[in-house]
């Protein structure tokens, strides 16, 4: 546990100003996130929602939550609650949903539209021009929710061409979408093996697990 303050404060020591931390806490006890909280650290994310629910129950109320993982409809009404930002918004549906959730319970959650440009088929999101459209006709739509920027992830690969092509392809969708929603600034991009590459590329956000919390045991 001594480890994760040692680590995070690294971490924190070498980060660009400006650019925001997202200790990705998921699959981490309570206790390691309590370590991290002890340095000043704030913004946690998790990728389910009973988890997230449970974590945000027993960590204090000045936490700022985001959800990176795939929105399962059915467990919506669970993380809302607690929600600042819900960074995995890969379909139209599920903005209108949160939107109208989040007018029902009275929050005003921050959203980034989740763009898909890796290799993998398994990982979700919108190509960069449905982002554009949705964002388009559902902005002026949304009651309580704000769409906040985009939120990407590069290939699983050792090619640094690839991640650098990949980063760039988010980086260039993002700068798009503030041509239609000027406020929409945040560029989530960058995890423990790739965070240097976003953060050239203009990141704004980096989501940080195994580096501070150490290996996952799913
Ligand atoms: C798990 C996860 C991360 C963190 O990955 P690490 O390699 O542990 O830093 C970042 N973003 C998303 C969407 C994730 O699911």
């Amino acid at each position: 546990m001594e480890e994760i303050r040692h680590r995070i404060n690294e971490l924190r020591s070498q980060l660009p100003e400006g650019v925001t931390l997202a200790a990705v806490s998921k699959f981490h006890p309570v206790e390691a996130l309590r370590e991290a909280y002890a340095t000043g650290q704030r913004v946690f994310a998790e990728s389910r929602a009973d988890e997230l629910a449970a974590k945000a129950a027993a960590m204090p109320s000045d936490v700022e939550w985001h959800f990176i993982g795939h929105v399962q409809t059915n467990k919506l009404r669970r993380i809302m609650p607690h929600v600042h930002t819900i960074q995995s918004v890969d379909s139209e549906r599920l903005l209108m949903l949160i939107d109208a959730e989040a007018e029902r319970i009275g929050t005003r959650p921050r959203l980034l539209l989740q763009v898909h440009v890796a290799a993998e088929q398994t990982k979700t999101g919108f190509t960069p021009d449905e982002l554009l459209d949705v964002a388009r006709r559902c902005a002026p739509q949304l009651r309580a929710a704000t769409i906040d920027g985009v939120m990407g992830m590069a290939t699983n690969t050792d090619s640094t061409e690839r991640i650098n092509a990949d980063f760039a392809a988010i980086a260039l969708t993002a700068k798009r979408l503030r041509d239609i929603l000027p406020d929409a600034r945040t560029l989530s991009m960058g995890m423990s093996d790739d965070w240097h590459i976003a953060v050239a590329h203009g990141s704004n956000m980096v989501r940080i697990g195994s580096t501070i919390f150490g290996p996952r045991e799913y």
